[in-house]
C-alpha cells in the first residue's frame, strides 16, 4: 500500500500531492502527518512546537472533512514510525514532498531504507521559485546577492513591471525602494493590530502534552496568537493586505516599544508551516495594490514582494547550497559566549530587554529587531556565530534551520565574510535612537561611547570598527567608519577600548 507522508511544515491544501488528492486524484492515497516526539524534545520556543502540533491536527481534521483518509503518524523517531506503518498498516511506499531542510530528507531516506519502505520524493511545490531558476541564476556567478536574484525572478513573473521603450522595466523605473522605507513611527500613531488566533484551551492542552517531552522549551503560551488552520491563515493574510499593507513600506525598519507588530504581516508562521503558499501571499498583496494604487504606495508593495520572492526564496536556496559551510563558518574568529540576558532579558539595555521579553511571550520579533538589535548586539559582542544561530532556532516560533542559519550565520553574523551579503550589519545606539523610542527609557546614553552610562551598542560598535578595521575598510560603505575611528584622538580611542572591555565583562557576568 502507498501513502502520502506530510511533514509538520508542509500542511498545505493548496499545492502538491495532497491538493491533488483533494481535487479528486483517483488513487485516494491515505495522508499521514508526521508527529515525532523526538522533534518536540529539541529545544525550541514552546509556541513553535504547539503551533506545529495544533496545526497538524487541525489539518488532519480538515482533510477528513473533505473525505481524505488522514491521520497523524505519532512516533518517537521517524524510523520507528515507518516500521509501525509497514507492519501494522502494510504501507510499503511513501510519497513525500521534498523537505525544506535537506538534512531532514537524509534522515527520512535513511529511515526508509532501514525499514524497507520505498520513498518517492517529489518537488516541494510550496516554494515560489524552482531549483532550476536558482541554478540558472548561480551559473557563472562568483558573487551571490539577493538583489540580483530578486530582479531576475521578479522580471520572469512580470510582477510590478511596466512596458518601457519596447521592453519591460520595474514600475517607476526603480527595482528597490528600500531607501524610502526608513521612517520612524510618530508618537500617538494608530497601528491596526494583526488578527489573534488560538483557542486558549486547545493551546493549553497541547502545551501540557508536549511539555512532558520538551523540558527545555523557551517562552510561554499565554500570548499565543498564531494561525493554525488554513482559514485562519487566509484571514491573517486578508487582514494584513486590507489594513496594514499601505504602511508596511514606510515603517518597515521602525522600532517601537508600544506596537509589537507595527505594520508587519506576521505571516512567517503560516508560511513556514505551509498553511499559505508564498505565491498566493504575493498575488493577494499585488491584487490589493492594483485595486488601491492611490492608497498603497509603491514602496509598500515592492518592499513586501521583495521580502518573500526575494529574501525568503534566496535564503532557502542558499541554505541548500551552503549549509555545510555555515555549520562551522567563523571568519572573524569570534569566541565569546552568548550572554544569559538572551534568555532572561535581564539587562539595563532597554531595547534588548524589551525584545527578549517579547520573544519569550510571543515567539516573534520583526526583522529589524532580529537583525539590528539581537543579531547586531551578539555580533558586536563577538559571540561564536553558531551559538547565536542556535539561540535564534530555540527562541522563535517561526524558526527552522533553512531560514535561521542563512539569516543568522551569513547575514547577521557575517561569519562567512560575505558569501551572500556585502558587509556586516552593525549599528551603535544612534541607530536605535533614530529608529524608535527604546532609548527614552534606557539607563544608557546612545550618544556616548565611553564612560559608565555609554550605550553598550555604541561602545561596542566602535570597538568592532577598531578590531575589524581591515575587513571593514574593504567596503566603501563601511570604510568611512574606519576613517572616522582613525581620526579620533589616541586618548578617546583608549577610553572606548577600556569601556568595551568592561562592557564585555559585564555582559558575561550578567550585570550589563
Ligand atoms: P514581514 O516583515 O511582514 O515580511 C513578510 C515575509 O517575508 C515574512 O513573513 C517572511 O516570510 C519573509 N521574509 C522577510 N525577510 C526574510 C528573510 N530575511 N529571510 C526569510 N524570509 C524573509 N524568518 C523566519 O521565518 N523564521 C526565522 O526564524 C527567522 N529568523 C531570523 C533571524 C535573523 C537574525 C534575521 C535577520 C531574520 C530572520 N528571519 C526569520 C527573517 C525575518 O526577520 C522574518 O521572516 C520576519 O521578521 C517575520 O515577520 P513577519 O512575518 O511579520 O515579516
Amino acid at each position: 500500500m502507498e501513502a502520502i507522508l506530510v511533514l509538520p511544515d508542509q500542511l498545505t491544501e493548496a499545492v502538491g500531492p495532497v491538493a491533488r488528492a483533494i481535487a479528486g486524484d483517483p488513487s485516494e492515497r491515505r495522508v499521514l502527518v508526521l508527529e515525532s516526539t523526538s522533534a518536540w524534545a529539541r529545544p525550541r520556543h514552546i509556541q513553535a512546537i504547539v503551533s506545529e502540533v495544533l496545526a497538524a491536527r487541525r489539518y488532519v481534521q480538515s482533510l477528513a472533512q473533505q473525505g481524505i483518509p488522514a491521520s497523524t503518524l505519532r512516533c518517537a523517531e521517524v524510523r520507528a514510525g515507518l516500521r509501525d506503518l509497514r507492519t501494522t498498516a502494510g504501507i510499503e511506499r511513501l510519497l513525500l514532498m521534498e523537505p525544506a531542510s535537506p538534512e531532514q530528507l537524509d534522515e527520512i531516506r535513511a529511515a526508509a531504507a532501514a525499514e524497507s519502505v520505498e520513498l518517492v520524493v517529489v518537488p516541494n511545490e510550496l516554494w515560489l521559485t524552482s531549483r532550476g531558476e536558482w541554478e540558472a541564476y548561480r551559473a557563472g556567478r562568483t558573487e551571490l546577492r539577493m538583489e540580483h536574484w530578486y530582479r531576475r525572478v521578479r522580471a520572469a513573473r512580470g510582477w510590478l513591471m511596466e512596458e518601457h521603450d519596447g521592453g519591460a522595466r520595474p514600475i517607476g523605473g526603480t527595482w528597490n525602494l528600500d531607501a524610502d522605507n526608513r521612517k520612524r513611527l510618530p508618537r500617538g500613531a494608530t497601528v491596526p493590530q494583526p488578527r489573534h488566533f488560538g483557542d486558549r484551551s486547545a493551546v493549553q492542552r497541547i502545551a501540557e502534552e508536549v511539555g512532558a517531552f520538551a523540558p527545555r522549551a523557551f517562552g510561554t503560551v499565554d500570548a499565543f496568537r498564531w494561525p493554525t488552520s488554513r482559514p485562519e491563515a487566509l484571514d491573517a493574510l486578508e487582514a494584513f493586505c486590507t489594513e496594514r499593507l499601505p504602511q508596511f513600506g514606510p515603517y518597515e525598519d521602525a522600532l517601537s516599544s508600544e506596537h509589537e507588530y507595527l505594520f508587519h504581516s506576521v505571516l512567517s508562521g503560516a508560511l513556514n508551516l505551509g498553511l499559505l503558499t508564498p505565491e498566493e501571499v504575493c498575488r493577494r498583496a499585488l491584487a490589493e495594490w492594483e485595486a488601491r494604487r492611490e492608497e498603497i504606495p509603491l514602496q509598500s508593495i515592492e518592499g513586501f514582494i521583495r521580502q518573500i520572492l526575494g529574501w525568503r526564496e534566496f535564503m532557502h536556496h542558499a541554505y541548500v547550497d551552503f549549509r555545510e559551510t555555515w555549520r562551522s563558518a567563523n571568519g572573524m574568529e569570534h569566541g565569546a559566549e552568548l550572554p544569559s540576558m538572551y534568555w532572561s532579558g535581564d539587562t539595563k539595555m532597554s531595547c534588548i530587554s524589551r525584545v527578549v521579553g517579547k520573544v519569550a511571550s510571543t515567539g516573534y520579533a520583526h526583522h529589524i529587531e532580529r537583525l539590528m538589535l539581537l543579531g547586531n548586539f551578539a555580533l558586536l559582542l563577538e559571540v561564536v556565530p553558531q551559538q547565536v544561530s542556535d539561540w535564534f532556532l530555540e527562541a522563535f516560533a517561526d524558526a527552522y534551520p533553512w531560514v535561521v542559519v542563512p539569516n543568522v550565520v551569513a547575514m547577521s553574523q557575517f561569519a562567512d565574510l560575505g558569501l551572500i551579503t556585502s558587509k556586516p550589519y552593525i549599528a551603535g545606539g544612534a541607530y536605535v535612537s533614530r529608529m524608535g523610542d527604546d532609548c527614552r527609557s534606557c539607563a544608557y546614553d546612545p550618544k556616548r561611547s565611553a564612560g559608565l552610562d555609554a550605550c553598550p551598542l555604541t561602545t561596542l560598535y566602535w570597538s568592532f570598527v577598531d578590531r575589524h578595521g581591515a575587513l571593514l575598510a574593504r567596503n566603501p560603505r563601511t570604510a568611512t567608519q574606519v576613517r572616522a575611528w582613525e581620526q579620533r584622538s589616541a586618548a578617546a580611542r583608549a577610553e572606548i577600548r577600556a569601556r568595551a572591555t568592561e562592557v564585555r565583562r559585564a555582559a558575561e557576568a550578567g550585570t550589563l
